[in-house]
């Protein structure tokens, strides 16, 4: 981690103590949701929203497997860390309201490198209307851990589930994808430059987009709101972290339906297909198969297609279709295959 640029001094945790952290990085949390009744600084939090139903996820982040501090600034992690959860809240069709974090923390770490962590899981609090409402704070003999856990309300009619496609439903996505794999791709290549010649500056022009996606994942709470705007209840949903292919085939297993989708409606921003050249692959695979896009997955009737096209950043990739034993992608040469997973899966990196 880069620590040279900073010319304030750094506090060591152990001179503040454990509450003294708390204290310290909690100060700037301020409940502001009529459903936070009691936030940080006691025994447990307490929530209450209602007439609604709760929706609750988890998401842990450790060091060395889902982020390099080589060349993710801890701001960048913080808000990423929140961002994700804030999705997997999203893709219920709820919304979130609060959340918790538990951190495991190595000596490495100073006061002021959490309270940047800090900066970044507010700045997305406050982004997306969420309550910081407690956490747990813990020592790790190595690196760094990063457990968030969020809490969301919806109407209990309005969830929905990976298992609710029916034949012949409309399989659509938001966004582009590929473009956060592609982010990381460009940043370990610039990382490996770097190790062979500290001076050179790392080349991400005409790139930034795509090291965005990467560094500064969005949830996507503005299409849950454009689709409740639009009255569409989508029949399924899920949000893309582990790739489309990965998704794709969560959605088909959990509804035991099967599906056809088209390459050339999978929607790719220009700078993938630009890097994806650069590295000699194509476009579409970061498309099927890279990680942590976080956009939406969702199918929808038939009858709502019209409804469905006038909503920008949302493509039709393909339907449903009944056989759960045939997953097929159709390519833009005519060419018909399975649809495979091979998406991101900490356990074989
Ligand atoms: P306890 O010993 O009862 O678990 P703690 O001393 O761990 O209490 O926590 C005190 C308060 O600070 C609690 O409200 C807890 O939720 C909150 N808290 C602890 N760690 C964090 C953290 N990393 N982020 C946010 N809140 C935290
Ligand atoms: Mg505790």
């Amino acid at each position: 981690m880069s620590t040279s640029k900073n010319i304030k001094p750094f506090t060591e945790i152990k001179q503040l103590g454990e509450f003294g952290l708390i204290e310290r990085i909690t100060q700037k949390a301020k409940s502001t949701r009529k459903e936070t009744i009691l936030g940080i600084g006691d025994d447990a939090a307490v929530i209450n929203s209602p007439q609604k139903v709760t929706v609750v996820t988890t998401d842990m982040l450790a060091e060395g497997i889902h982020f390099d501090l080589t060349y993710v600034p801890l701001k960048h992690l913080g808000y990423k860390a929140v961002a994700v959860n804030l999705s997997d809240i999203y893709s219920m069709n709820a919304e979130p309201a609060h959340i918790t974090v538990s951190l495991a923390i190595s000596s490495k770490f100073s006061v002021e490198h959490i309270e940047e962590l800090y900066s970044g899981l507010l700045k997305a609090c406050e982004t997306y209307n969420v309550d910081l409402i407690g956490g747990d704070t813990v020592a790790s003999p190595s690196g760094l851990v990063i457990s968030i856990t969020a809490i969301g309300y919806a109407n209990e009619n309005e969830i929905v589930k990976r298992c609710g496609a029916i034949v012949n439903d409309l399989i659509c996505v938001t966004g582009n994808l590929g473009a956060a794999f592609l982010g990381l791709k460009l940043l370990t290549r610039e990382k490996e430059v770097l190790k062979d010649n500290p001076s050179q500056k790392p080349k991400f022009a005409d790139y930034e987009y795509l090291l965005e996606r990467q560094l500064k994942p969005e949830p996507r709470r503005d299409i849950i709101l454009k689709l409740k705007q639009a009255d569409i209840l989508p029949s399924s949903m899920i949000d893309i972290s582990d790739g489309l292919s990965s998704e794709l085939i969560h959605i088909c297993k959990q509804s035991n339906k099967g599906c056809r989708i088209y390459e050339e409606h999978i929607p790719i921003h220009q700078q993938s297909k630009k890097l994806s050249k650069e590295f000699l692959l194509e476009p579409v695979i970061p498309a099927l198969n890279g990680g942590e896009d976080y956009e939406l997955l969702f199918t929808v009737k038939q009858f709502d297609y019209e409804k469905i096209n006038n909503i920008p950043d949302i493509s039709v990739i393909g339907h449903i279709t009944s056989n759960p034993e045939k997953l097929e992608i159709v390519f833009s040469d005519g060419t018909v295959t399975p649809v495979l997973a091979q998406g991101w899966n900490s356990f074989r990196v």
